[in-house]
């Protein structure tokens, strides 16, 4: 395998990781303490080994986390106590609500509850209709990450053809107003596109988020185009379980100029956003309850 092509999403999320601690030491030396409230309803086995895994990254960044795991038949309006609590919390800077919910939970109506600076996945409208205005607001984690890969594998972005393959509001569609905001020509394609491959065929950037195991194979992708693959499907194949993307790597990999490996690619850059966007949310707090004037407002850079 010709590894120069690869992505490797778990340096960048070290990396990106790294950076977030040193940056909450130095935040904690100005006396703020960099906090995110994990909110689990239920006891589903895949969220509950996400939580951890957020718990586990929050501890090593140094931000100090706080867990609320809610029985299955939580109620909306306790859920709703709950957010509005923490939301009134100053010592709580970001609140994460693990999806999916119980059927009694409407899901917008929660996630709409957060406050929007506290709003760590980029999902309050406020949050979506900023970032489809340019304004600079908590993004979400999953396309924040497959930004960060693009930039350091091709720099500027400006003036790049980019096709989205997916339009879930949790990924192709933040994707889209992702790469727009860096200048490139986007193009969704969805379920519904016609020709679909054809459109993929242009990209000089090709981010898969379907769902969809191999469904992207080299028919698809232009010689030297650069593939962020989103997708995480899990197949029986030669009597084993395995992830998958939504890529076909092998058939991929001789095409492409770079692309990201399921698992090792897309994946770790999640968690590591959401570290980051808990940290912007914390500095965005300590300089709004700052006097404009104040010499207490800390002088962070986030980089
Ligand atoms: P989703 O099911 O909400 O959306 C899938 C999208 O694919 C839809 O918009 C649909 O229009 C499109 N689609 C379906 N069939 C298509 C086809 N034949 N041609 C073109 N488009 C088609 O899924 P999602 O939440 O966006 O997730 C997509 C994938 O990314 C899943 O595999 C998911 O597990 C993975 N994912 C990974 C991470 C991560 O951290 N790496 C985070 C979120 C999602």
């Amino acid at each position: 395998m010709n590894s120069s092509k690869l992505i490797d999403g778990k340096a960048v999320a070290a990396r990106v990781l790294a950076q977030v601690k040193n940056d909450v030491q130095a935040l904690k030396r100005d006396g703020i303490e960099p906090a995110l409230a994990v909110i689990l309803v239920g006891q589903d086995p895949a969220s509950q080994v996400y939580v951890r895994n957020k718990i586990l990254r929050a501890e090593e960044a140094g931000i100090r986390s706080l867990e609320y795991r809610l029985s299955a038949d939580t109620t909306q309006a306790q859920l709703l106590k709950l957010i509005a609590e923490l939301n009134d919390d100053d010592s709580v800077n970001g609140i994460l609500l693990q999806l999916p919910l119980p059927a009694q939970i409407e899901e917008t109506r929660a996630l709409q509850a957060i406050a929007p600076g506290k709003d760590v996945d980029g999902f309050h409208s406020e949050n979506v209709g900023g970032l489809s205005q340019g304004r600079n607001v908590l993004t979400p984690c999953t396309p924040t990450g497959c930004m960060q890969l693009l930039e350091d594998t091709c720099g500027d972005l400006s003036g790049k053809h980019a096709v989205v393959i997916g339009r879930s509001n949790i990924v192709g569609k933040p994707m889209a107003a992702l790469l727009l905001k860096a200048h490139c020509s986007v193009t969704v394609v969805h379920s519904r596109s016609v020709d679909a491959q054809a459109l993929c065929r242009q990209a000089d950037i090709v981010v898969a988020a379907v769902g969809r195991p191999r469904m992207i194979d080299a028919r698809w992708l232009k010689p030297g185009a650069v593939v962020i693959d989103v997708g995480i499907n899990r197949i029986e194949e030669d009597g084993r379980s395995r992830l998958v993307g939504d890529v076909d790597f092998d058939s991929a990999l001789p095409h492409v100029s770079a692309i990201t490996p399921v698992p090792g690619g897309v994946g770790p850059m999640t968690i590591a956003f959401l570290m980051k966007n808990t940290l912007i949310a914390a500095v965005q707090q300590a300089h709004a309850q700052a006097q404009p004037a104040s010499s207490e407002a800390p002088c962070l850079s986030i980089s």
